[in-house]
């Protein structure tokens, strides 16, 4: 699998794909890549510092992906994490972190911040319409209030192209992520291994009014396919 990538439009940055021991929520209906782990902390520590040495520092931003959250990653891991942040002169970084760990976020980011690197910690919302979210997608985010859910994080995902969303409700998902949020990231849904499959008139309705709005937006990122950052494709893509 590739795990390395560099993004070159919008916040331009290098991302990695690393493995932890797993997600530890693993019932959001819609999601199959929590299967992106392993037990063995050796193991997860030995691909790590394979991937993390592809990391040369050129846009001095890196993000780090782990299907999951980052306590996942283990302390050996996190630790290379920020050595490598010293060492390539990086400054910026982006974590993902369930609903679950929000108390982990702020200990990681004055440790972080001891090293000179700001943290941009991501949280996979999906959607702030909470009954949807939490009756349908399973995402155990027990506050609905997206100001209140927004504390301590930095940066939201959204799903789209799901039966029930409309062209107004990605809207307001959409504006509601850019007011409690830096940055949004919008994900649309893709056939997986569960029953949760992409709605094709939702995802038309999606890039013909939704996406032409916010394409140059450079606070809003949007993944038309889940491998468009460059990882998570077979290695020779
Ligand atoms: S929290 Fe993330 S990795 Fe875990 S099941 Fe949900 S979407 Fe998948």
């Amino acid at each position: 699998m590739k795990r390395y990538s560099i993004i070159t439009e919008k916040n331009p940055r290098e991302i990695v794909l690393l493995r932890g021991t797993g997600c530890k929520w693993k019932r959001c209906t819609f999601c199959d890549y929590h299967l992106d782990r392993s037990e063995n902390e050796a193991e997860n520590f030995a691909l790590n510092a394979a991937v993390l040495a592809q990391v040369n520092g050129i846009y001095h931003h890196l993000e780090v992906i782990n299907s999951g959250s980052f306590p996942e990653l283990g302390e050996a891991t996190i630790e290379l994490i920020r050595k490598v942040c010293r060492e390539k002169g990086i400054t910026t970084l982006h974590f993902e972190c369930h609903y679950l760990y929000r108390n982990a976020i702020a200990p990681l980011r004055e440790r972080f911040a001891e090293a000179g690197v700001t943290l941009h910690i991501k949280i996979g919302v999906e959607t702030f319409d909470a009954t949807y979210r939490e009756e349908i997608l399973h995402k155990g985010i027990s506050q609905t209030d997206p100001a209140k859910i927004a504390e301590g994080f930095d940066e939201c995902c959204l799903l789209f192209g799901l039966s029930g969303q409309s062209v107004s409700s990605m809207i307001s998902d959409i504006e509601t992520g850019l007011v409690h949020f830096q940055r949004v990231c919008v994900n649309i849904m893709e056939e997986n291994t569960t029953s949760v499959h992409p709605d094709t008139d939702v995802i038309s309705a999606f890039i013909k009014d939704v996406y032409p709005l916010y394409q140059t937006n450079p606070r809003v990122d949007i993944l038309l396919h889940n491998t468009d950052f460059g990882v998570g494709g077979p290695e020779n893509e």
